[in-house]
């Protein structure tokens, strides 16, 4: 069995999704209809639509079901931007962290090639971490240009914890709505949405041990959106398409199950993650740790996420050389085709093509152990020396297949 390093890609459904998916995938019936098949699913899904809001800290009617993390995010950030436009043609800006996940940043760079958005980058510190003063800032200069902030609760690759709470504070001072991107925060960090002062903040099944191919959006109940989605308007009329009852049912029972154990499994996850770093530089000292360090456990940092760059070698190669000897990691950014592209994230926070093209992302997770690690810190000297030795021009693209990762 590989040791399995990359629960932030997606980590393994827990024993409670996977009763809830195969009890509901052998049952028939559209939420929508109007007889005993149809209300026995309806049952389900509003029971689990409020599973899902106690676990979130929202109100069952703010949750709007999706088919994921990237679905929501579209949802959030081009319904917020059409609906607050439509109101008032000025507002065409939106304010977004340069850091975000291309679910985010993507549908942020389509509405301003192709829908008239204006686009404010924040800057970042060395961690990725957003400046409030620089959303102040950016607010102030004039509030009713602005359509949406958006800024994710906690990074995918580096694994920082953004300020979203205090931001969001700022921009409800103007009555702008703000969305967060929480699809690696929620079920690994204690968040409320209701205490978050957010419009709106996504979440996702898969990266918390539920089914891939569900999420949520949730919505503020006086926030209005604009849908993407035309249809049969089955969600509050913000998002059309067929229910699924059996991934719902599963996405409700992955996230009790996360939110009940996040009390001991969140301090768990990040002594073990503190274990993988210490072990990580003691054998490879070149090893620079990225993102927000969290010795003392404070929550500044996703309790499952190890973030380093390797100098003189490329991340591809050195993931290929790890998976070789049974570890499983990720270069945790894009790469398109083969063709490795230095992450975004990391040149966001400063760091040279250079020294971004050495990234690799160990990320844990529920089935996590501390053997996991051990077996890591022992293969890692070889494997760095193989890939520094392949050395930067000739990256892994002999021994890897043609992908693409956006995780
Ligand atoms: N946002 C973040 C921060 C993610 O890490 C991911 C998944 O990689 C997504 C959004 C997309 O979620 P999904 O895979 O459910 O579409």
């Amino acid at each position: 069995m590989p040791v399995y390093l990359d629960h932030a890609a997606t980590t393994p459904i827990s024993a409670q999704a996977l009763a809830a998916l195969t009890r509901e995938l052998s049952r028939c019936g559209n939420p929508s209809s109007l007889h005993g098949s149809g209300r026995r699913a309806r049952r389900v899904v509003e029971e689990a639509r409020e599973v899902i809001a106690a676990a979130v800290g929202a109100h069952p009617s703010e949750v709007v079901f999706t088919s994921g993390g990237t679905e929501a995010d579209n949802l959030a950030v081009k319904g917020l931007y059409w609906s607050r436009r439509n109101e008032d043609q000025r507002r065409r800006k939106i304010i977004c962290s340069p850091v975000e996940h291309h679910a985010v940043l993507d549908t942020v760079e389509w509405l301003q090639r192709h829908d008239g958005a204006e686009v404010c980058w924040l800057p970042v510190d060395d961690y990725g971490v957003v400046s409030v003063d620089a959303v102040r800032a950016e607010i102030a200069s004039d509030p009713g240009a602005v359509a949406l902030v958006t800024v994710m609760w906690a990074n995918n690759e580096v694994g920082s914890v953004q300020p979203v709470a205090e931001i969001a504070r700022l921009a409800n001072e103007y009555g702008i709505p703000m969305h967060s991107d929480a699809v690696q925060a929620f079920g690994s960090l204690p968040l409320s949405f209701a205490g978050s002062g957010l419009a709106t903040m996504a979440i996702s099944g898969h990266k918390i041990g539920g089914p891939v191919g569900v999420g949520a959006l949730l919505v503020g109940r006086a926030v209005k959106l604009t849908p993407v989605l035309h249809g049969g308007g089955q969600e509050r009329e913000i998002r059309s398409g067929t229910l699924d009852t059996p991934s719902i049912a599963a996405l409700a029972a992955a996230a009790e199950a996360a939110v009940g154990h996040l009390p001991e499994e969140g301090p768990r996850l990040a002594r073990l993650r503190e274990k993988l770093i210490a072990g990580v530089v003691g054998a490879v000292p070149e090893a620079v740790l990225r993102g927000t360090p969290d010795p003392e456990l404070a929550g500044l940092r996703l309790p499952g996420n190890a973030h380093f760059t390797f100098p003189g070698c490329e991340g591809d190669s050195l993931l290929f050389l790890l998976d070789l000897a049974g570890i499983e990691s990720s270069t945790g950014s894009a790469c398109t085709a083969g063709v490795p592209r230095p992450s975004h994230v990391l040149l966001a926070m400063g760091l040279t093509e250079e020294q971004a093209r050495g990234a690799q992302r160990f990320s844990l997770g529920h089935t996590s152990t501390e053997s996991d690690v051990e077996a890591l810190v022992a293969a890692l000297p070889e494997a760095y020396a193989r890939a520094r030795k392949a050395g930067m021009a000739g990256h892994a693209s002999s021994i890897r297949t043609a992908g693409t990762q956006h995780l």
